[in-house]
C-alpha cells in the first residue's frame, strides 16, 4: 500500500514537474536548458529528461543562441507555433466568428458568419462554424491532423464541467449540451466557457502589462458580465455564475428585465436598451453609429445619453472595486469598441466611484475588444489538450 501511494506521489510530481517547465518555457522562451534549471531549482538532469519529453511530443524546437558571447553557444528552447491548432468559436447575438489558433497564440486566420434568419439554433450554428473550420483549413494549408481541440465562447451562464449551456438569455437558449454537439461535429474534443471568462483569459495571456494577482474584466455589449483572474486563476463560484453583474438592480422600479426581474443594469446599459433609447430620441432607423455621431457633433440628446450610459459603466466599475479590489481592470464589448469615449466619461463619474478603493486600480480599455473571448476560448481548447497530452505517461 505505501509503497504503491509513494509511487503515485512519484508520479504526479513528475507530472508537475513537466507542467511547470513547459509554463516556464512558454513565458521565458527562447531559454536554455541551464536557465531552466536555475529557475525551477531542478538538477539538469531532471530537465535534461522533461525537455526531452516535449521535444518528442513535438511541442518544442531548439536552436542556437546567436547572442551568446565567445565559446561554445547554449542551444535555446522555443515553442514550435506549427505543432498544434485550435480552433476557437466565439458565438454572439449577431453572428458566429471562428479562428485557427497556433501554439504561440497567433490566429492564423479568423473568420465572421452574420447568423442566418433561422439558423441561431444550437444545431445551426454548430453547422455554420463547422463550414467555417473547412474554409479556415483549406485557406490555411493546415492539415486537420494538427487541430486537437475545439473551444466555444458564449454569452450567458455555463455549466464548463458539464459542457452545457444553462442560460443565454441574448439567444434565447436554455440547457444545451452545446460541447457534446460540437464534439460530435467537429471530431475531436471541446471545451465550452462563458464569453467574459474566456475573454479575460486572452487578455490575461496573451499581453503581458494586463498580468497582476488580480484583474478583472468588464464587458459592455449586447450582454453586461464581469470576470477574475485571481492569482492567475478564474474565479468561477459555485456554478460559474460569478460575474453575472449585468444582472444586480440598479433601479428597484425599473424596467422589466429578460431574467424577469425589475431594473437590472442589464436593462440599463445593455446595447438592445440603448438602441430602444436611441430609437426613442432619433428615429425607428437610427443605431448605435448614429448616436455616436451625434454624440461627435455635440448634440443634446446624444450627450445626455452617453451621460448617462456611463453613469452606469461608473456604477459597474465602482461594484468591481468595492467586491474585489483588482489592480487592474479591463474594459471590453462592442459598446467600448463602437464608443470608447464613453470609458473616458465614466472615470470622469467621481461622485459614482469609491475613490479610496478605485484610485490605486488601472482601468483600462481591451486591446483587442472585438476578438478577445474568441481568442480565450481556442486558448482554453488548447490547454485541455496539452493537459490531456502531459498527462499521457
Ligand atoms: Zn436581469
Amino acid at each position: 500500500m505505501v509503497a504503491s501511494l509513494r509511487a503515485r506521489d512519484k508520479r504526479d510530481m513528475k507530472l508537475h514537474n513537466r507542467e511547470m517547465v513547459w509554463e516556464l518555457i512558454l513565458g521565458s522562451r527562447p531559454v536554455s536548458r541551464a536557465r531552466l534549471a536555475k529557475m525551477t531549482e531542478m538538477s539538469p538532469t531532471s530537465i535534461t529528461r522533461i525537455v526531452g519529453d516535449l521535444l518528442e511530443f513535438g511541442l518544442l524546437v531548439e536552436e542556437p543562441d546567436t547572442h551568446g558571447g565567445v565559446g561554445r553557444r547554449a542551444i535555446l528552447l522555443d515553442v514550435n507555433a506549427d505543432a498544434l491548432f485550435t480552433v476557437g468559436i466565439d458565438i454572439d447575438v449577431h453572428s458566429v466568428n471562428t479562428c485557427l489558433l497556433d501554439l504561440n497564440n497567433r490566429p492564423r486566420i479568423t473568420l465572421q458568419r452574420r447568423h442566418g434568419k433561422d439558423l441561431r439554433s444550437p444545431a445551426g450554428v454548430v453547422e455554420t462554424a463547422c463550414a467555417m473550420y473547412g474554409e479556415m483549413v483549406a485557406d490555411t494549408g493546415v492539415s486537420k491532423d494538427k487541430v486537437k481541440a475545439v473551444g466555444i465562447s458564449v454569452g450567458g451562464t455555463v455549466d464548463h464541467e458539464q459542457g452545457i449551456v444553462k442560460v443565454s438569455p441574448q439567444l434565447h437558449w436554455k440547457n444545451v449540451a452545446l460541447r457534446d454537439l460540437a464534439e460530435k461535429a467537429f471530431g475531436v474534443p471541446a471545451i465550452l466557457e462563458n464569453d467574459v471568462k474566456a475573454a479575460i483569459l486572452e487578455e490575461y495571456v496573451c499581453h503581458r502589462e494586463n498580468r497582476a494577482g488580480n484583474v478583472a474584466y468588464l464587458t459592455i455589449g449586447s450582454g453586461i458580465g464581469a470576470a477574475l483572474m485571481y492569482e492567475g486563476k478564474l474565479l468561477r463560484g459555485g456554478s460559474n455564475a460569478a460575474g453575472e453583474i449585468g444582472h444586480t438592480t440598479v433601479q428597484p422600479s425599473g424596467e422589466l428585465c429578460d431574467c424577469g426581474r425589475y431594473g437590472c443594469l442589464y436593462t440599463c446599459l445593455s446595447e438592445q436598451y440603448l438602441l430602444a433609447a436611441i430609437h426613442r430620441f432619433a428615429g425607428a432607423d437610427a443605431g448605435i453609429d448614429q448616436w455616436i455621431a451625434a454624440q461627435r457633433a455635440d448634440e443634446t440628446w446624444a450627450n445626455g445619453l452617453a451621460s448617462e450610459a456611463a453613469g452606469y459603466i461608473a456604477m459597474a466599475l465602482n461594484q468591481l472595486l468595492c467586491s474585489y479590489d483588482p489592480q487592474i481592470i479591463i474594459v471590453g464589448g462592442r459598446l467600448i469598441q463602437a464608443n470608447p469615449e464613453l470609458l473616458g466619461i465614466a472615470l470622469q463619474k467621481k461622485g459614482l466611484i469609491y475613490e479610496a478603493l478605485g484610485s490605486d486600480a488601472r482601468i483600462v480599455p481591451s486591446r483587442t475588444p472585438n476578438r478577445d473571448a474568441l481568442i480565450g476560448a481556442a486558448i482554453l481548447a488548447r490547454s485541455l489538450h496539452l493537459d490531456r497530452l502531459l498527462h499521457e505517461r
